[in-house]
């Protein structure tokens, strides 16, 4: 029979669901695999925060641009009227859309800033070994908002939509729509680049 203390090394493989026995720490720079299928079970990795900054860094040169250049020009009865992010909430509240508004605020505007600070604000404590008891519920607070991703491509449809369906207008995209696409791609990368299990791992035991 198995006690308790050695059931806690025991975990399963995600690929198959075979039981393994994981006892002892995984060397940095090796593989543990699983021995039916050859998944990879761990993969210590020095923590890089370079790609992490590089990420973040053109997410935030993309950012300001995003928001405040128009994302749309539209063309009707020979006027033409550009749109920005900031715009968009500025006449759903002029219109009493407080609503609407507030969700394009928050999901456009203040989500894709407040996921960069998190994960620069994790990546680089960790990396320069700085001791913070906020590392665990930012990092946890960046998964969360890291799953409330695809809302902004969502919604960012739904405004495009909105105008094209309420005016008659000829549309056309503008250098912001370009900058917002360009800082979603960032963000989706910077979400592969993360390493949850090594992160995690710093996290337990710098954290405190
Ligand atoms: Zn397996």
């Amino acid at each position: 029979m198995l006690s308790t203390g050695k059931l806690s090394h025991i975990e399963a493989c995600p690929e198959c669901d075979l039981l393994i026995d994981t006892a002892g720490q995984v060397k940095e720079g090796y593989v543990s695999q699983c021995p039916r299928c050859l998944g990879v079970l761990e993969h210590p990795q020095r923590l890089s925060i370079k790609k992490n900054f590089i990420c973040v860094l053109t997410g935030l040169v993309f950012y300001f641009p995003a928001v405040f250049l128009p994302i749309l020009k539209f063309t009707m009865l020979g006027n033409t009227e550009a749109m920005s992010i900031i715009n968009c909430v500025q006449t759903l509240l002029t219109t009493a859309n407080y609503g609407i508004a507030l969700i394009v605020f928050f999901t456009l505007m203040v989500v894709p800033l407040v996921k960069m600070i998190l994960i620069i604000f994790v990546t680089t404590s960790l990396y320069y070994h700085v001791k913070t008891h906020f590392l665990a519920i930012s990092f946890r607070w960046y998964n969360n908002l890291n799953a409330w991703g695809m809302l902004d491509i969502f919604l960012l449809g739904v405004l495009v939509s909105a105008i094209k369906l309420t005016k008659d207008a000829e549309l056309e995209p503008g250098w912001g729509l370009y900058a917002f696409v360009i800082l979603l791609l960032t963000s989706a990368l910077q979400a592969q680049l993360i390493n949850q299990k090594l992160l995690w791992n710093l996290i337990e035991r710098h954290g405190k």
